[in-house]
């Protein structure tokens, strides 16, 4: 039987067929944005990471350039879901500080019923921001667990912001949304916290609910690895009952782990260095220290999106392209993400 033309009309020759597979699996084109809305925040965490802004945002990138308002804010989400984007997370500094969040996640929300839109907070703020967020159509809170006793939750800069992330955490509780719980291991200084943290998530209270706990070990410590995180879990609650991977079409697979209790712990064992998605990873300098766990583009608080969180240097500034014409910003951002993906268009052969 004769293969099917392809779009240009032609039939495909198998070396064309083989070609789009090999592309294909090497590039997955990303429907997963981090939106950077502030860098504010009320917590010092020494294992922040900034999500790779820095204080190079404005003072370098974005100089000379005014700061997006909300109408920019508007335009550029919408034309991320024009985009692809299936994946938007709210993330900063303190995302929650910033008071147009919730009318962004409904203009995402109205651009793209399907889109799955979360945040990722500290949980020192009102509780009362986060539930007018879920009101907006916010599907899932992610809190960083920046010390789960007090002891520990002080030792890491935090003081009056513990009983809020307490009150939080209630509420999201008795809410009853997918909730993740996001724990940085930073060596032996917090491995007693770690320890009380997965002893109190291991009762009933947490592991009816649909609660993800995730382990991450400290993205600034060379040192570390997700095998850190394995060993660290044997040490505290011996093996476990189960162990699978789970397939993530927007981010790197998640190994999980579940012990007798029901307690499920996710660690993102993948190195994005090793899927290299971009043209420019294989000659990449920083491709040996590119380890964070998600395949996601950024959205910085300047209007620029970042390709990757290791190179500032690779990026586009959508603020502009939605500010010279808000019709054709989407043409820029698919001719930016093809250029980065090298994804032009296969030239089929010549037909007999
Ligand atoms: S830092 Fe960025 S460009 Fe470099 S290997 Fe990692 S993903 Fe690729």
């Amino acid at each position: 039987m004769l293969p099917e033309p392809n779009e240009y009309g032609q039939t495909m020759g198998a070396r064309y067929e083989q070609q789009i597979e090999a592309r294909a699996r090497r590039f997955r084109r990303p429907s997963y944005l981090r939106v950077v809305v502030t860098r504010a925040c009320p917590m010092h965490c020494p294992f922040c990471h900034h999500e790779g802004v820095g204080g190079n945002d404005g003072a370098v990138f974005g100089a000379g350039r005014s700061r997006p308002g909300f109408a920019d804010w508007h335009c550029m989400l919408d034309v991320a879901a024009r985009a692809g984007i299936r994946k938007f997370k709210f993330l900063g500094g303190e995302p929650l500080l910033e008071g147009a969040l919730p009318a962004l996640i409904a203009g995402v929300k109205s651009a793209c019923l399907e889109a799955d839109v979360s945040v990722i907070t500290s949980g020192a703020v009102p509780v009362e921001m986060l539930e007018a967020c879920f009101a907006a159509g916010l599907d899932r809170a992610n809190l960083s667990i920046h010390g789960w006793t007090w002891e520990a939750f002080r030792a890491n800069g935090g003081t009056v912001q513990y009983a809020q992330r307490r009150a939080v955490l209630e509420r999201l509780l008795v809410l009853g949304r997918p909730l993740k719980l996001n724990f940085v291991y930073l060596g032996e200084a917090s491995e007693q916290d770690l320890g009380v943290f997965l002893k109190d998530l291991s009762g009933e209270r947490f592991t009816s609910r649909p609660v993800t706990v995730s382990i991450l070990d400290d993205l600034g410590n060379a040192e570390m690895s997700p095998e850190t995180i394995r060993e660290v879990l044997r040490r505290l609650l011996g093996e476990p009952r189960e162990k699978w991977v789970d397939d993530d079409p927007s981010s790197l697979p998640a190994e999980r782990w579940r012990w007798r209790s029901g307690l499920t712990v996710e660690i993102k064992s993948s190195i994005l260095g090793e899927l290299a998605p971009w043209v420019v990873c294989e000659t990449c300098p920083k491709r040996k220290q590119c380890r964070e766990g998600t395949f996601a583009l950024r959205l910085e608080p300047s209007g620029d999106v970042r390709f990757c969180m290791d190179r500032p240097d690779l990026r586009f500034s959508l603020l502009e392209a939605c500010r010279a014409d808000p019709g054709r910003a989407v043409d820029r951002w698919e001719a930016e993400l093809c250029a980065m993906a090298n994804t032009r268009p296969v030239v089929p052969p010549a037909m007999a």
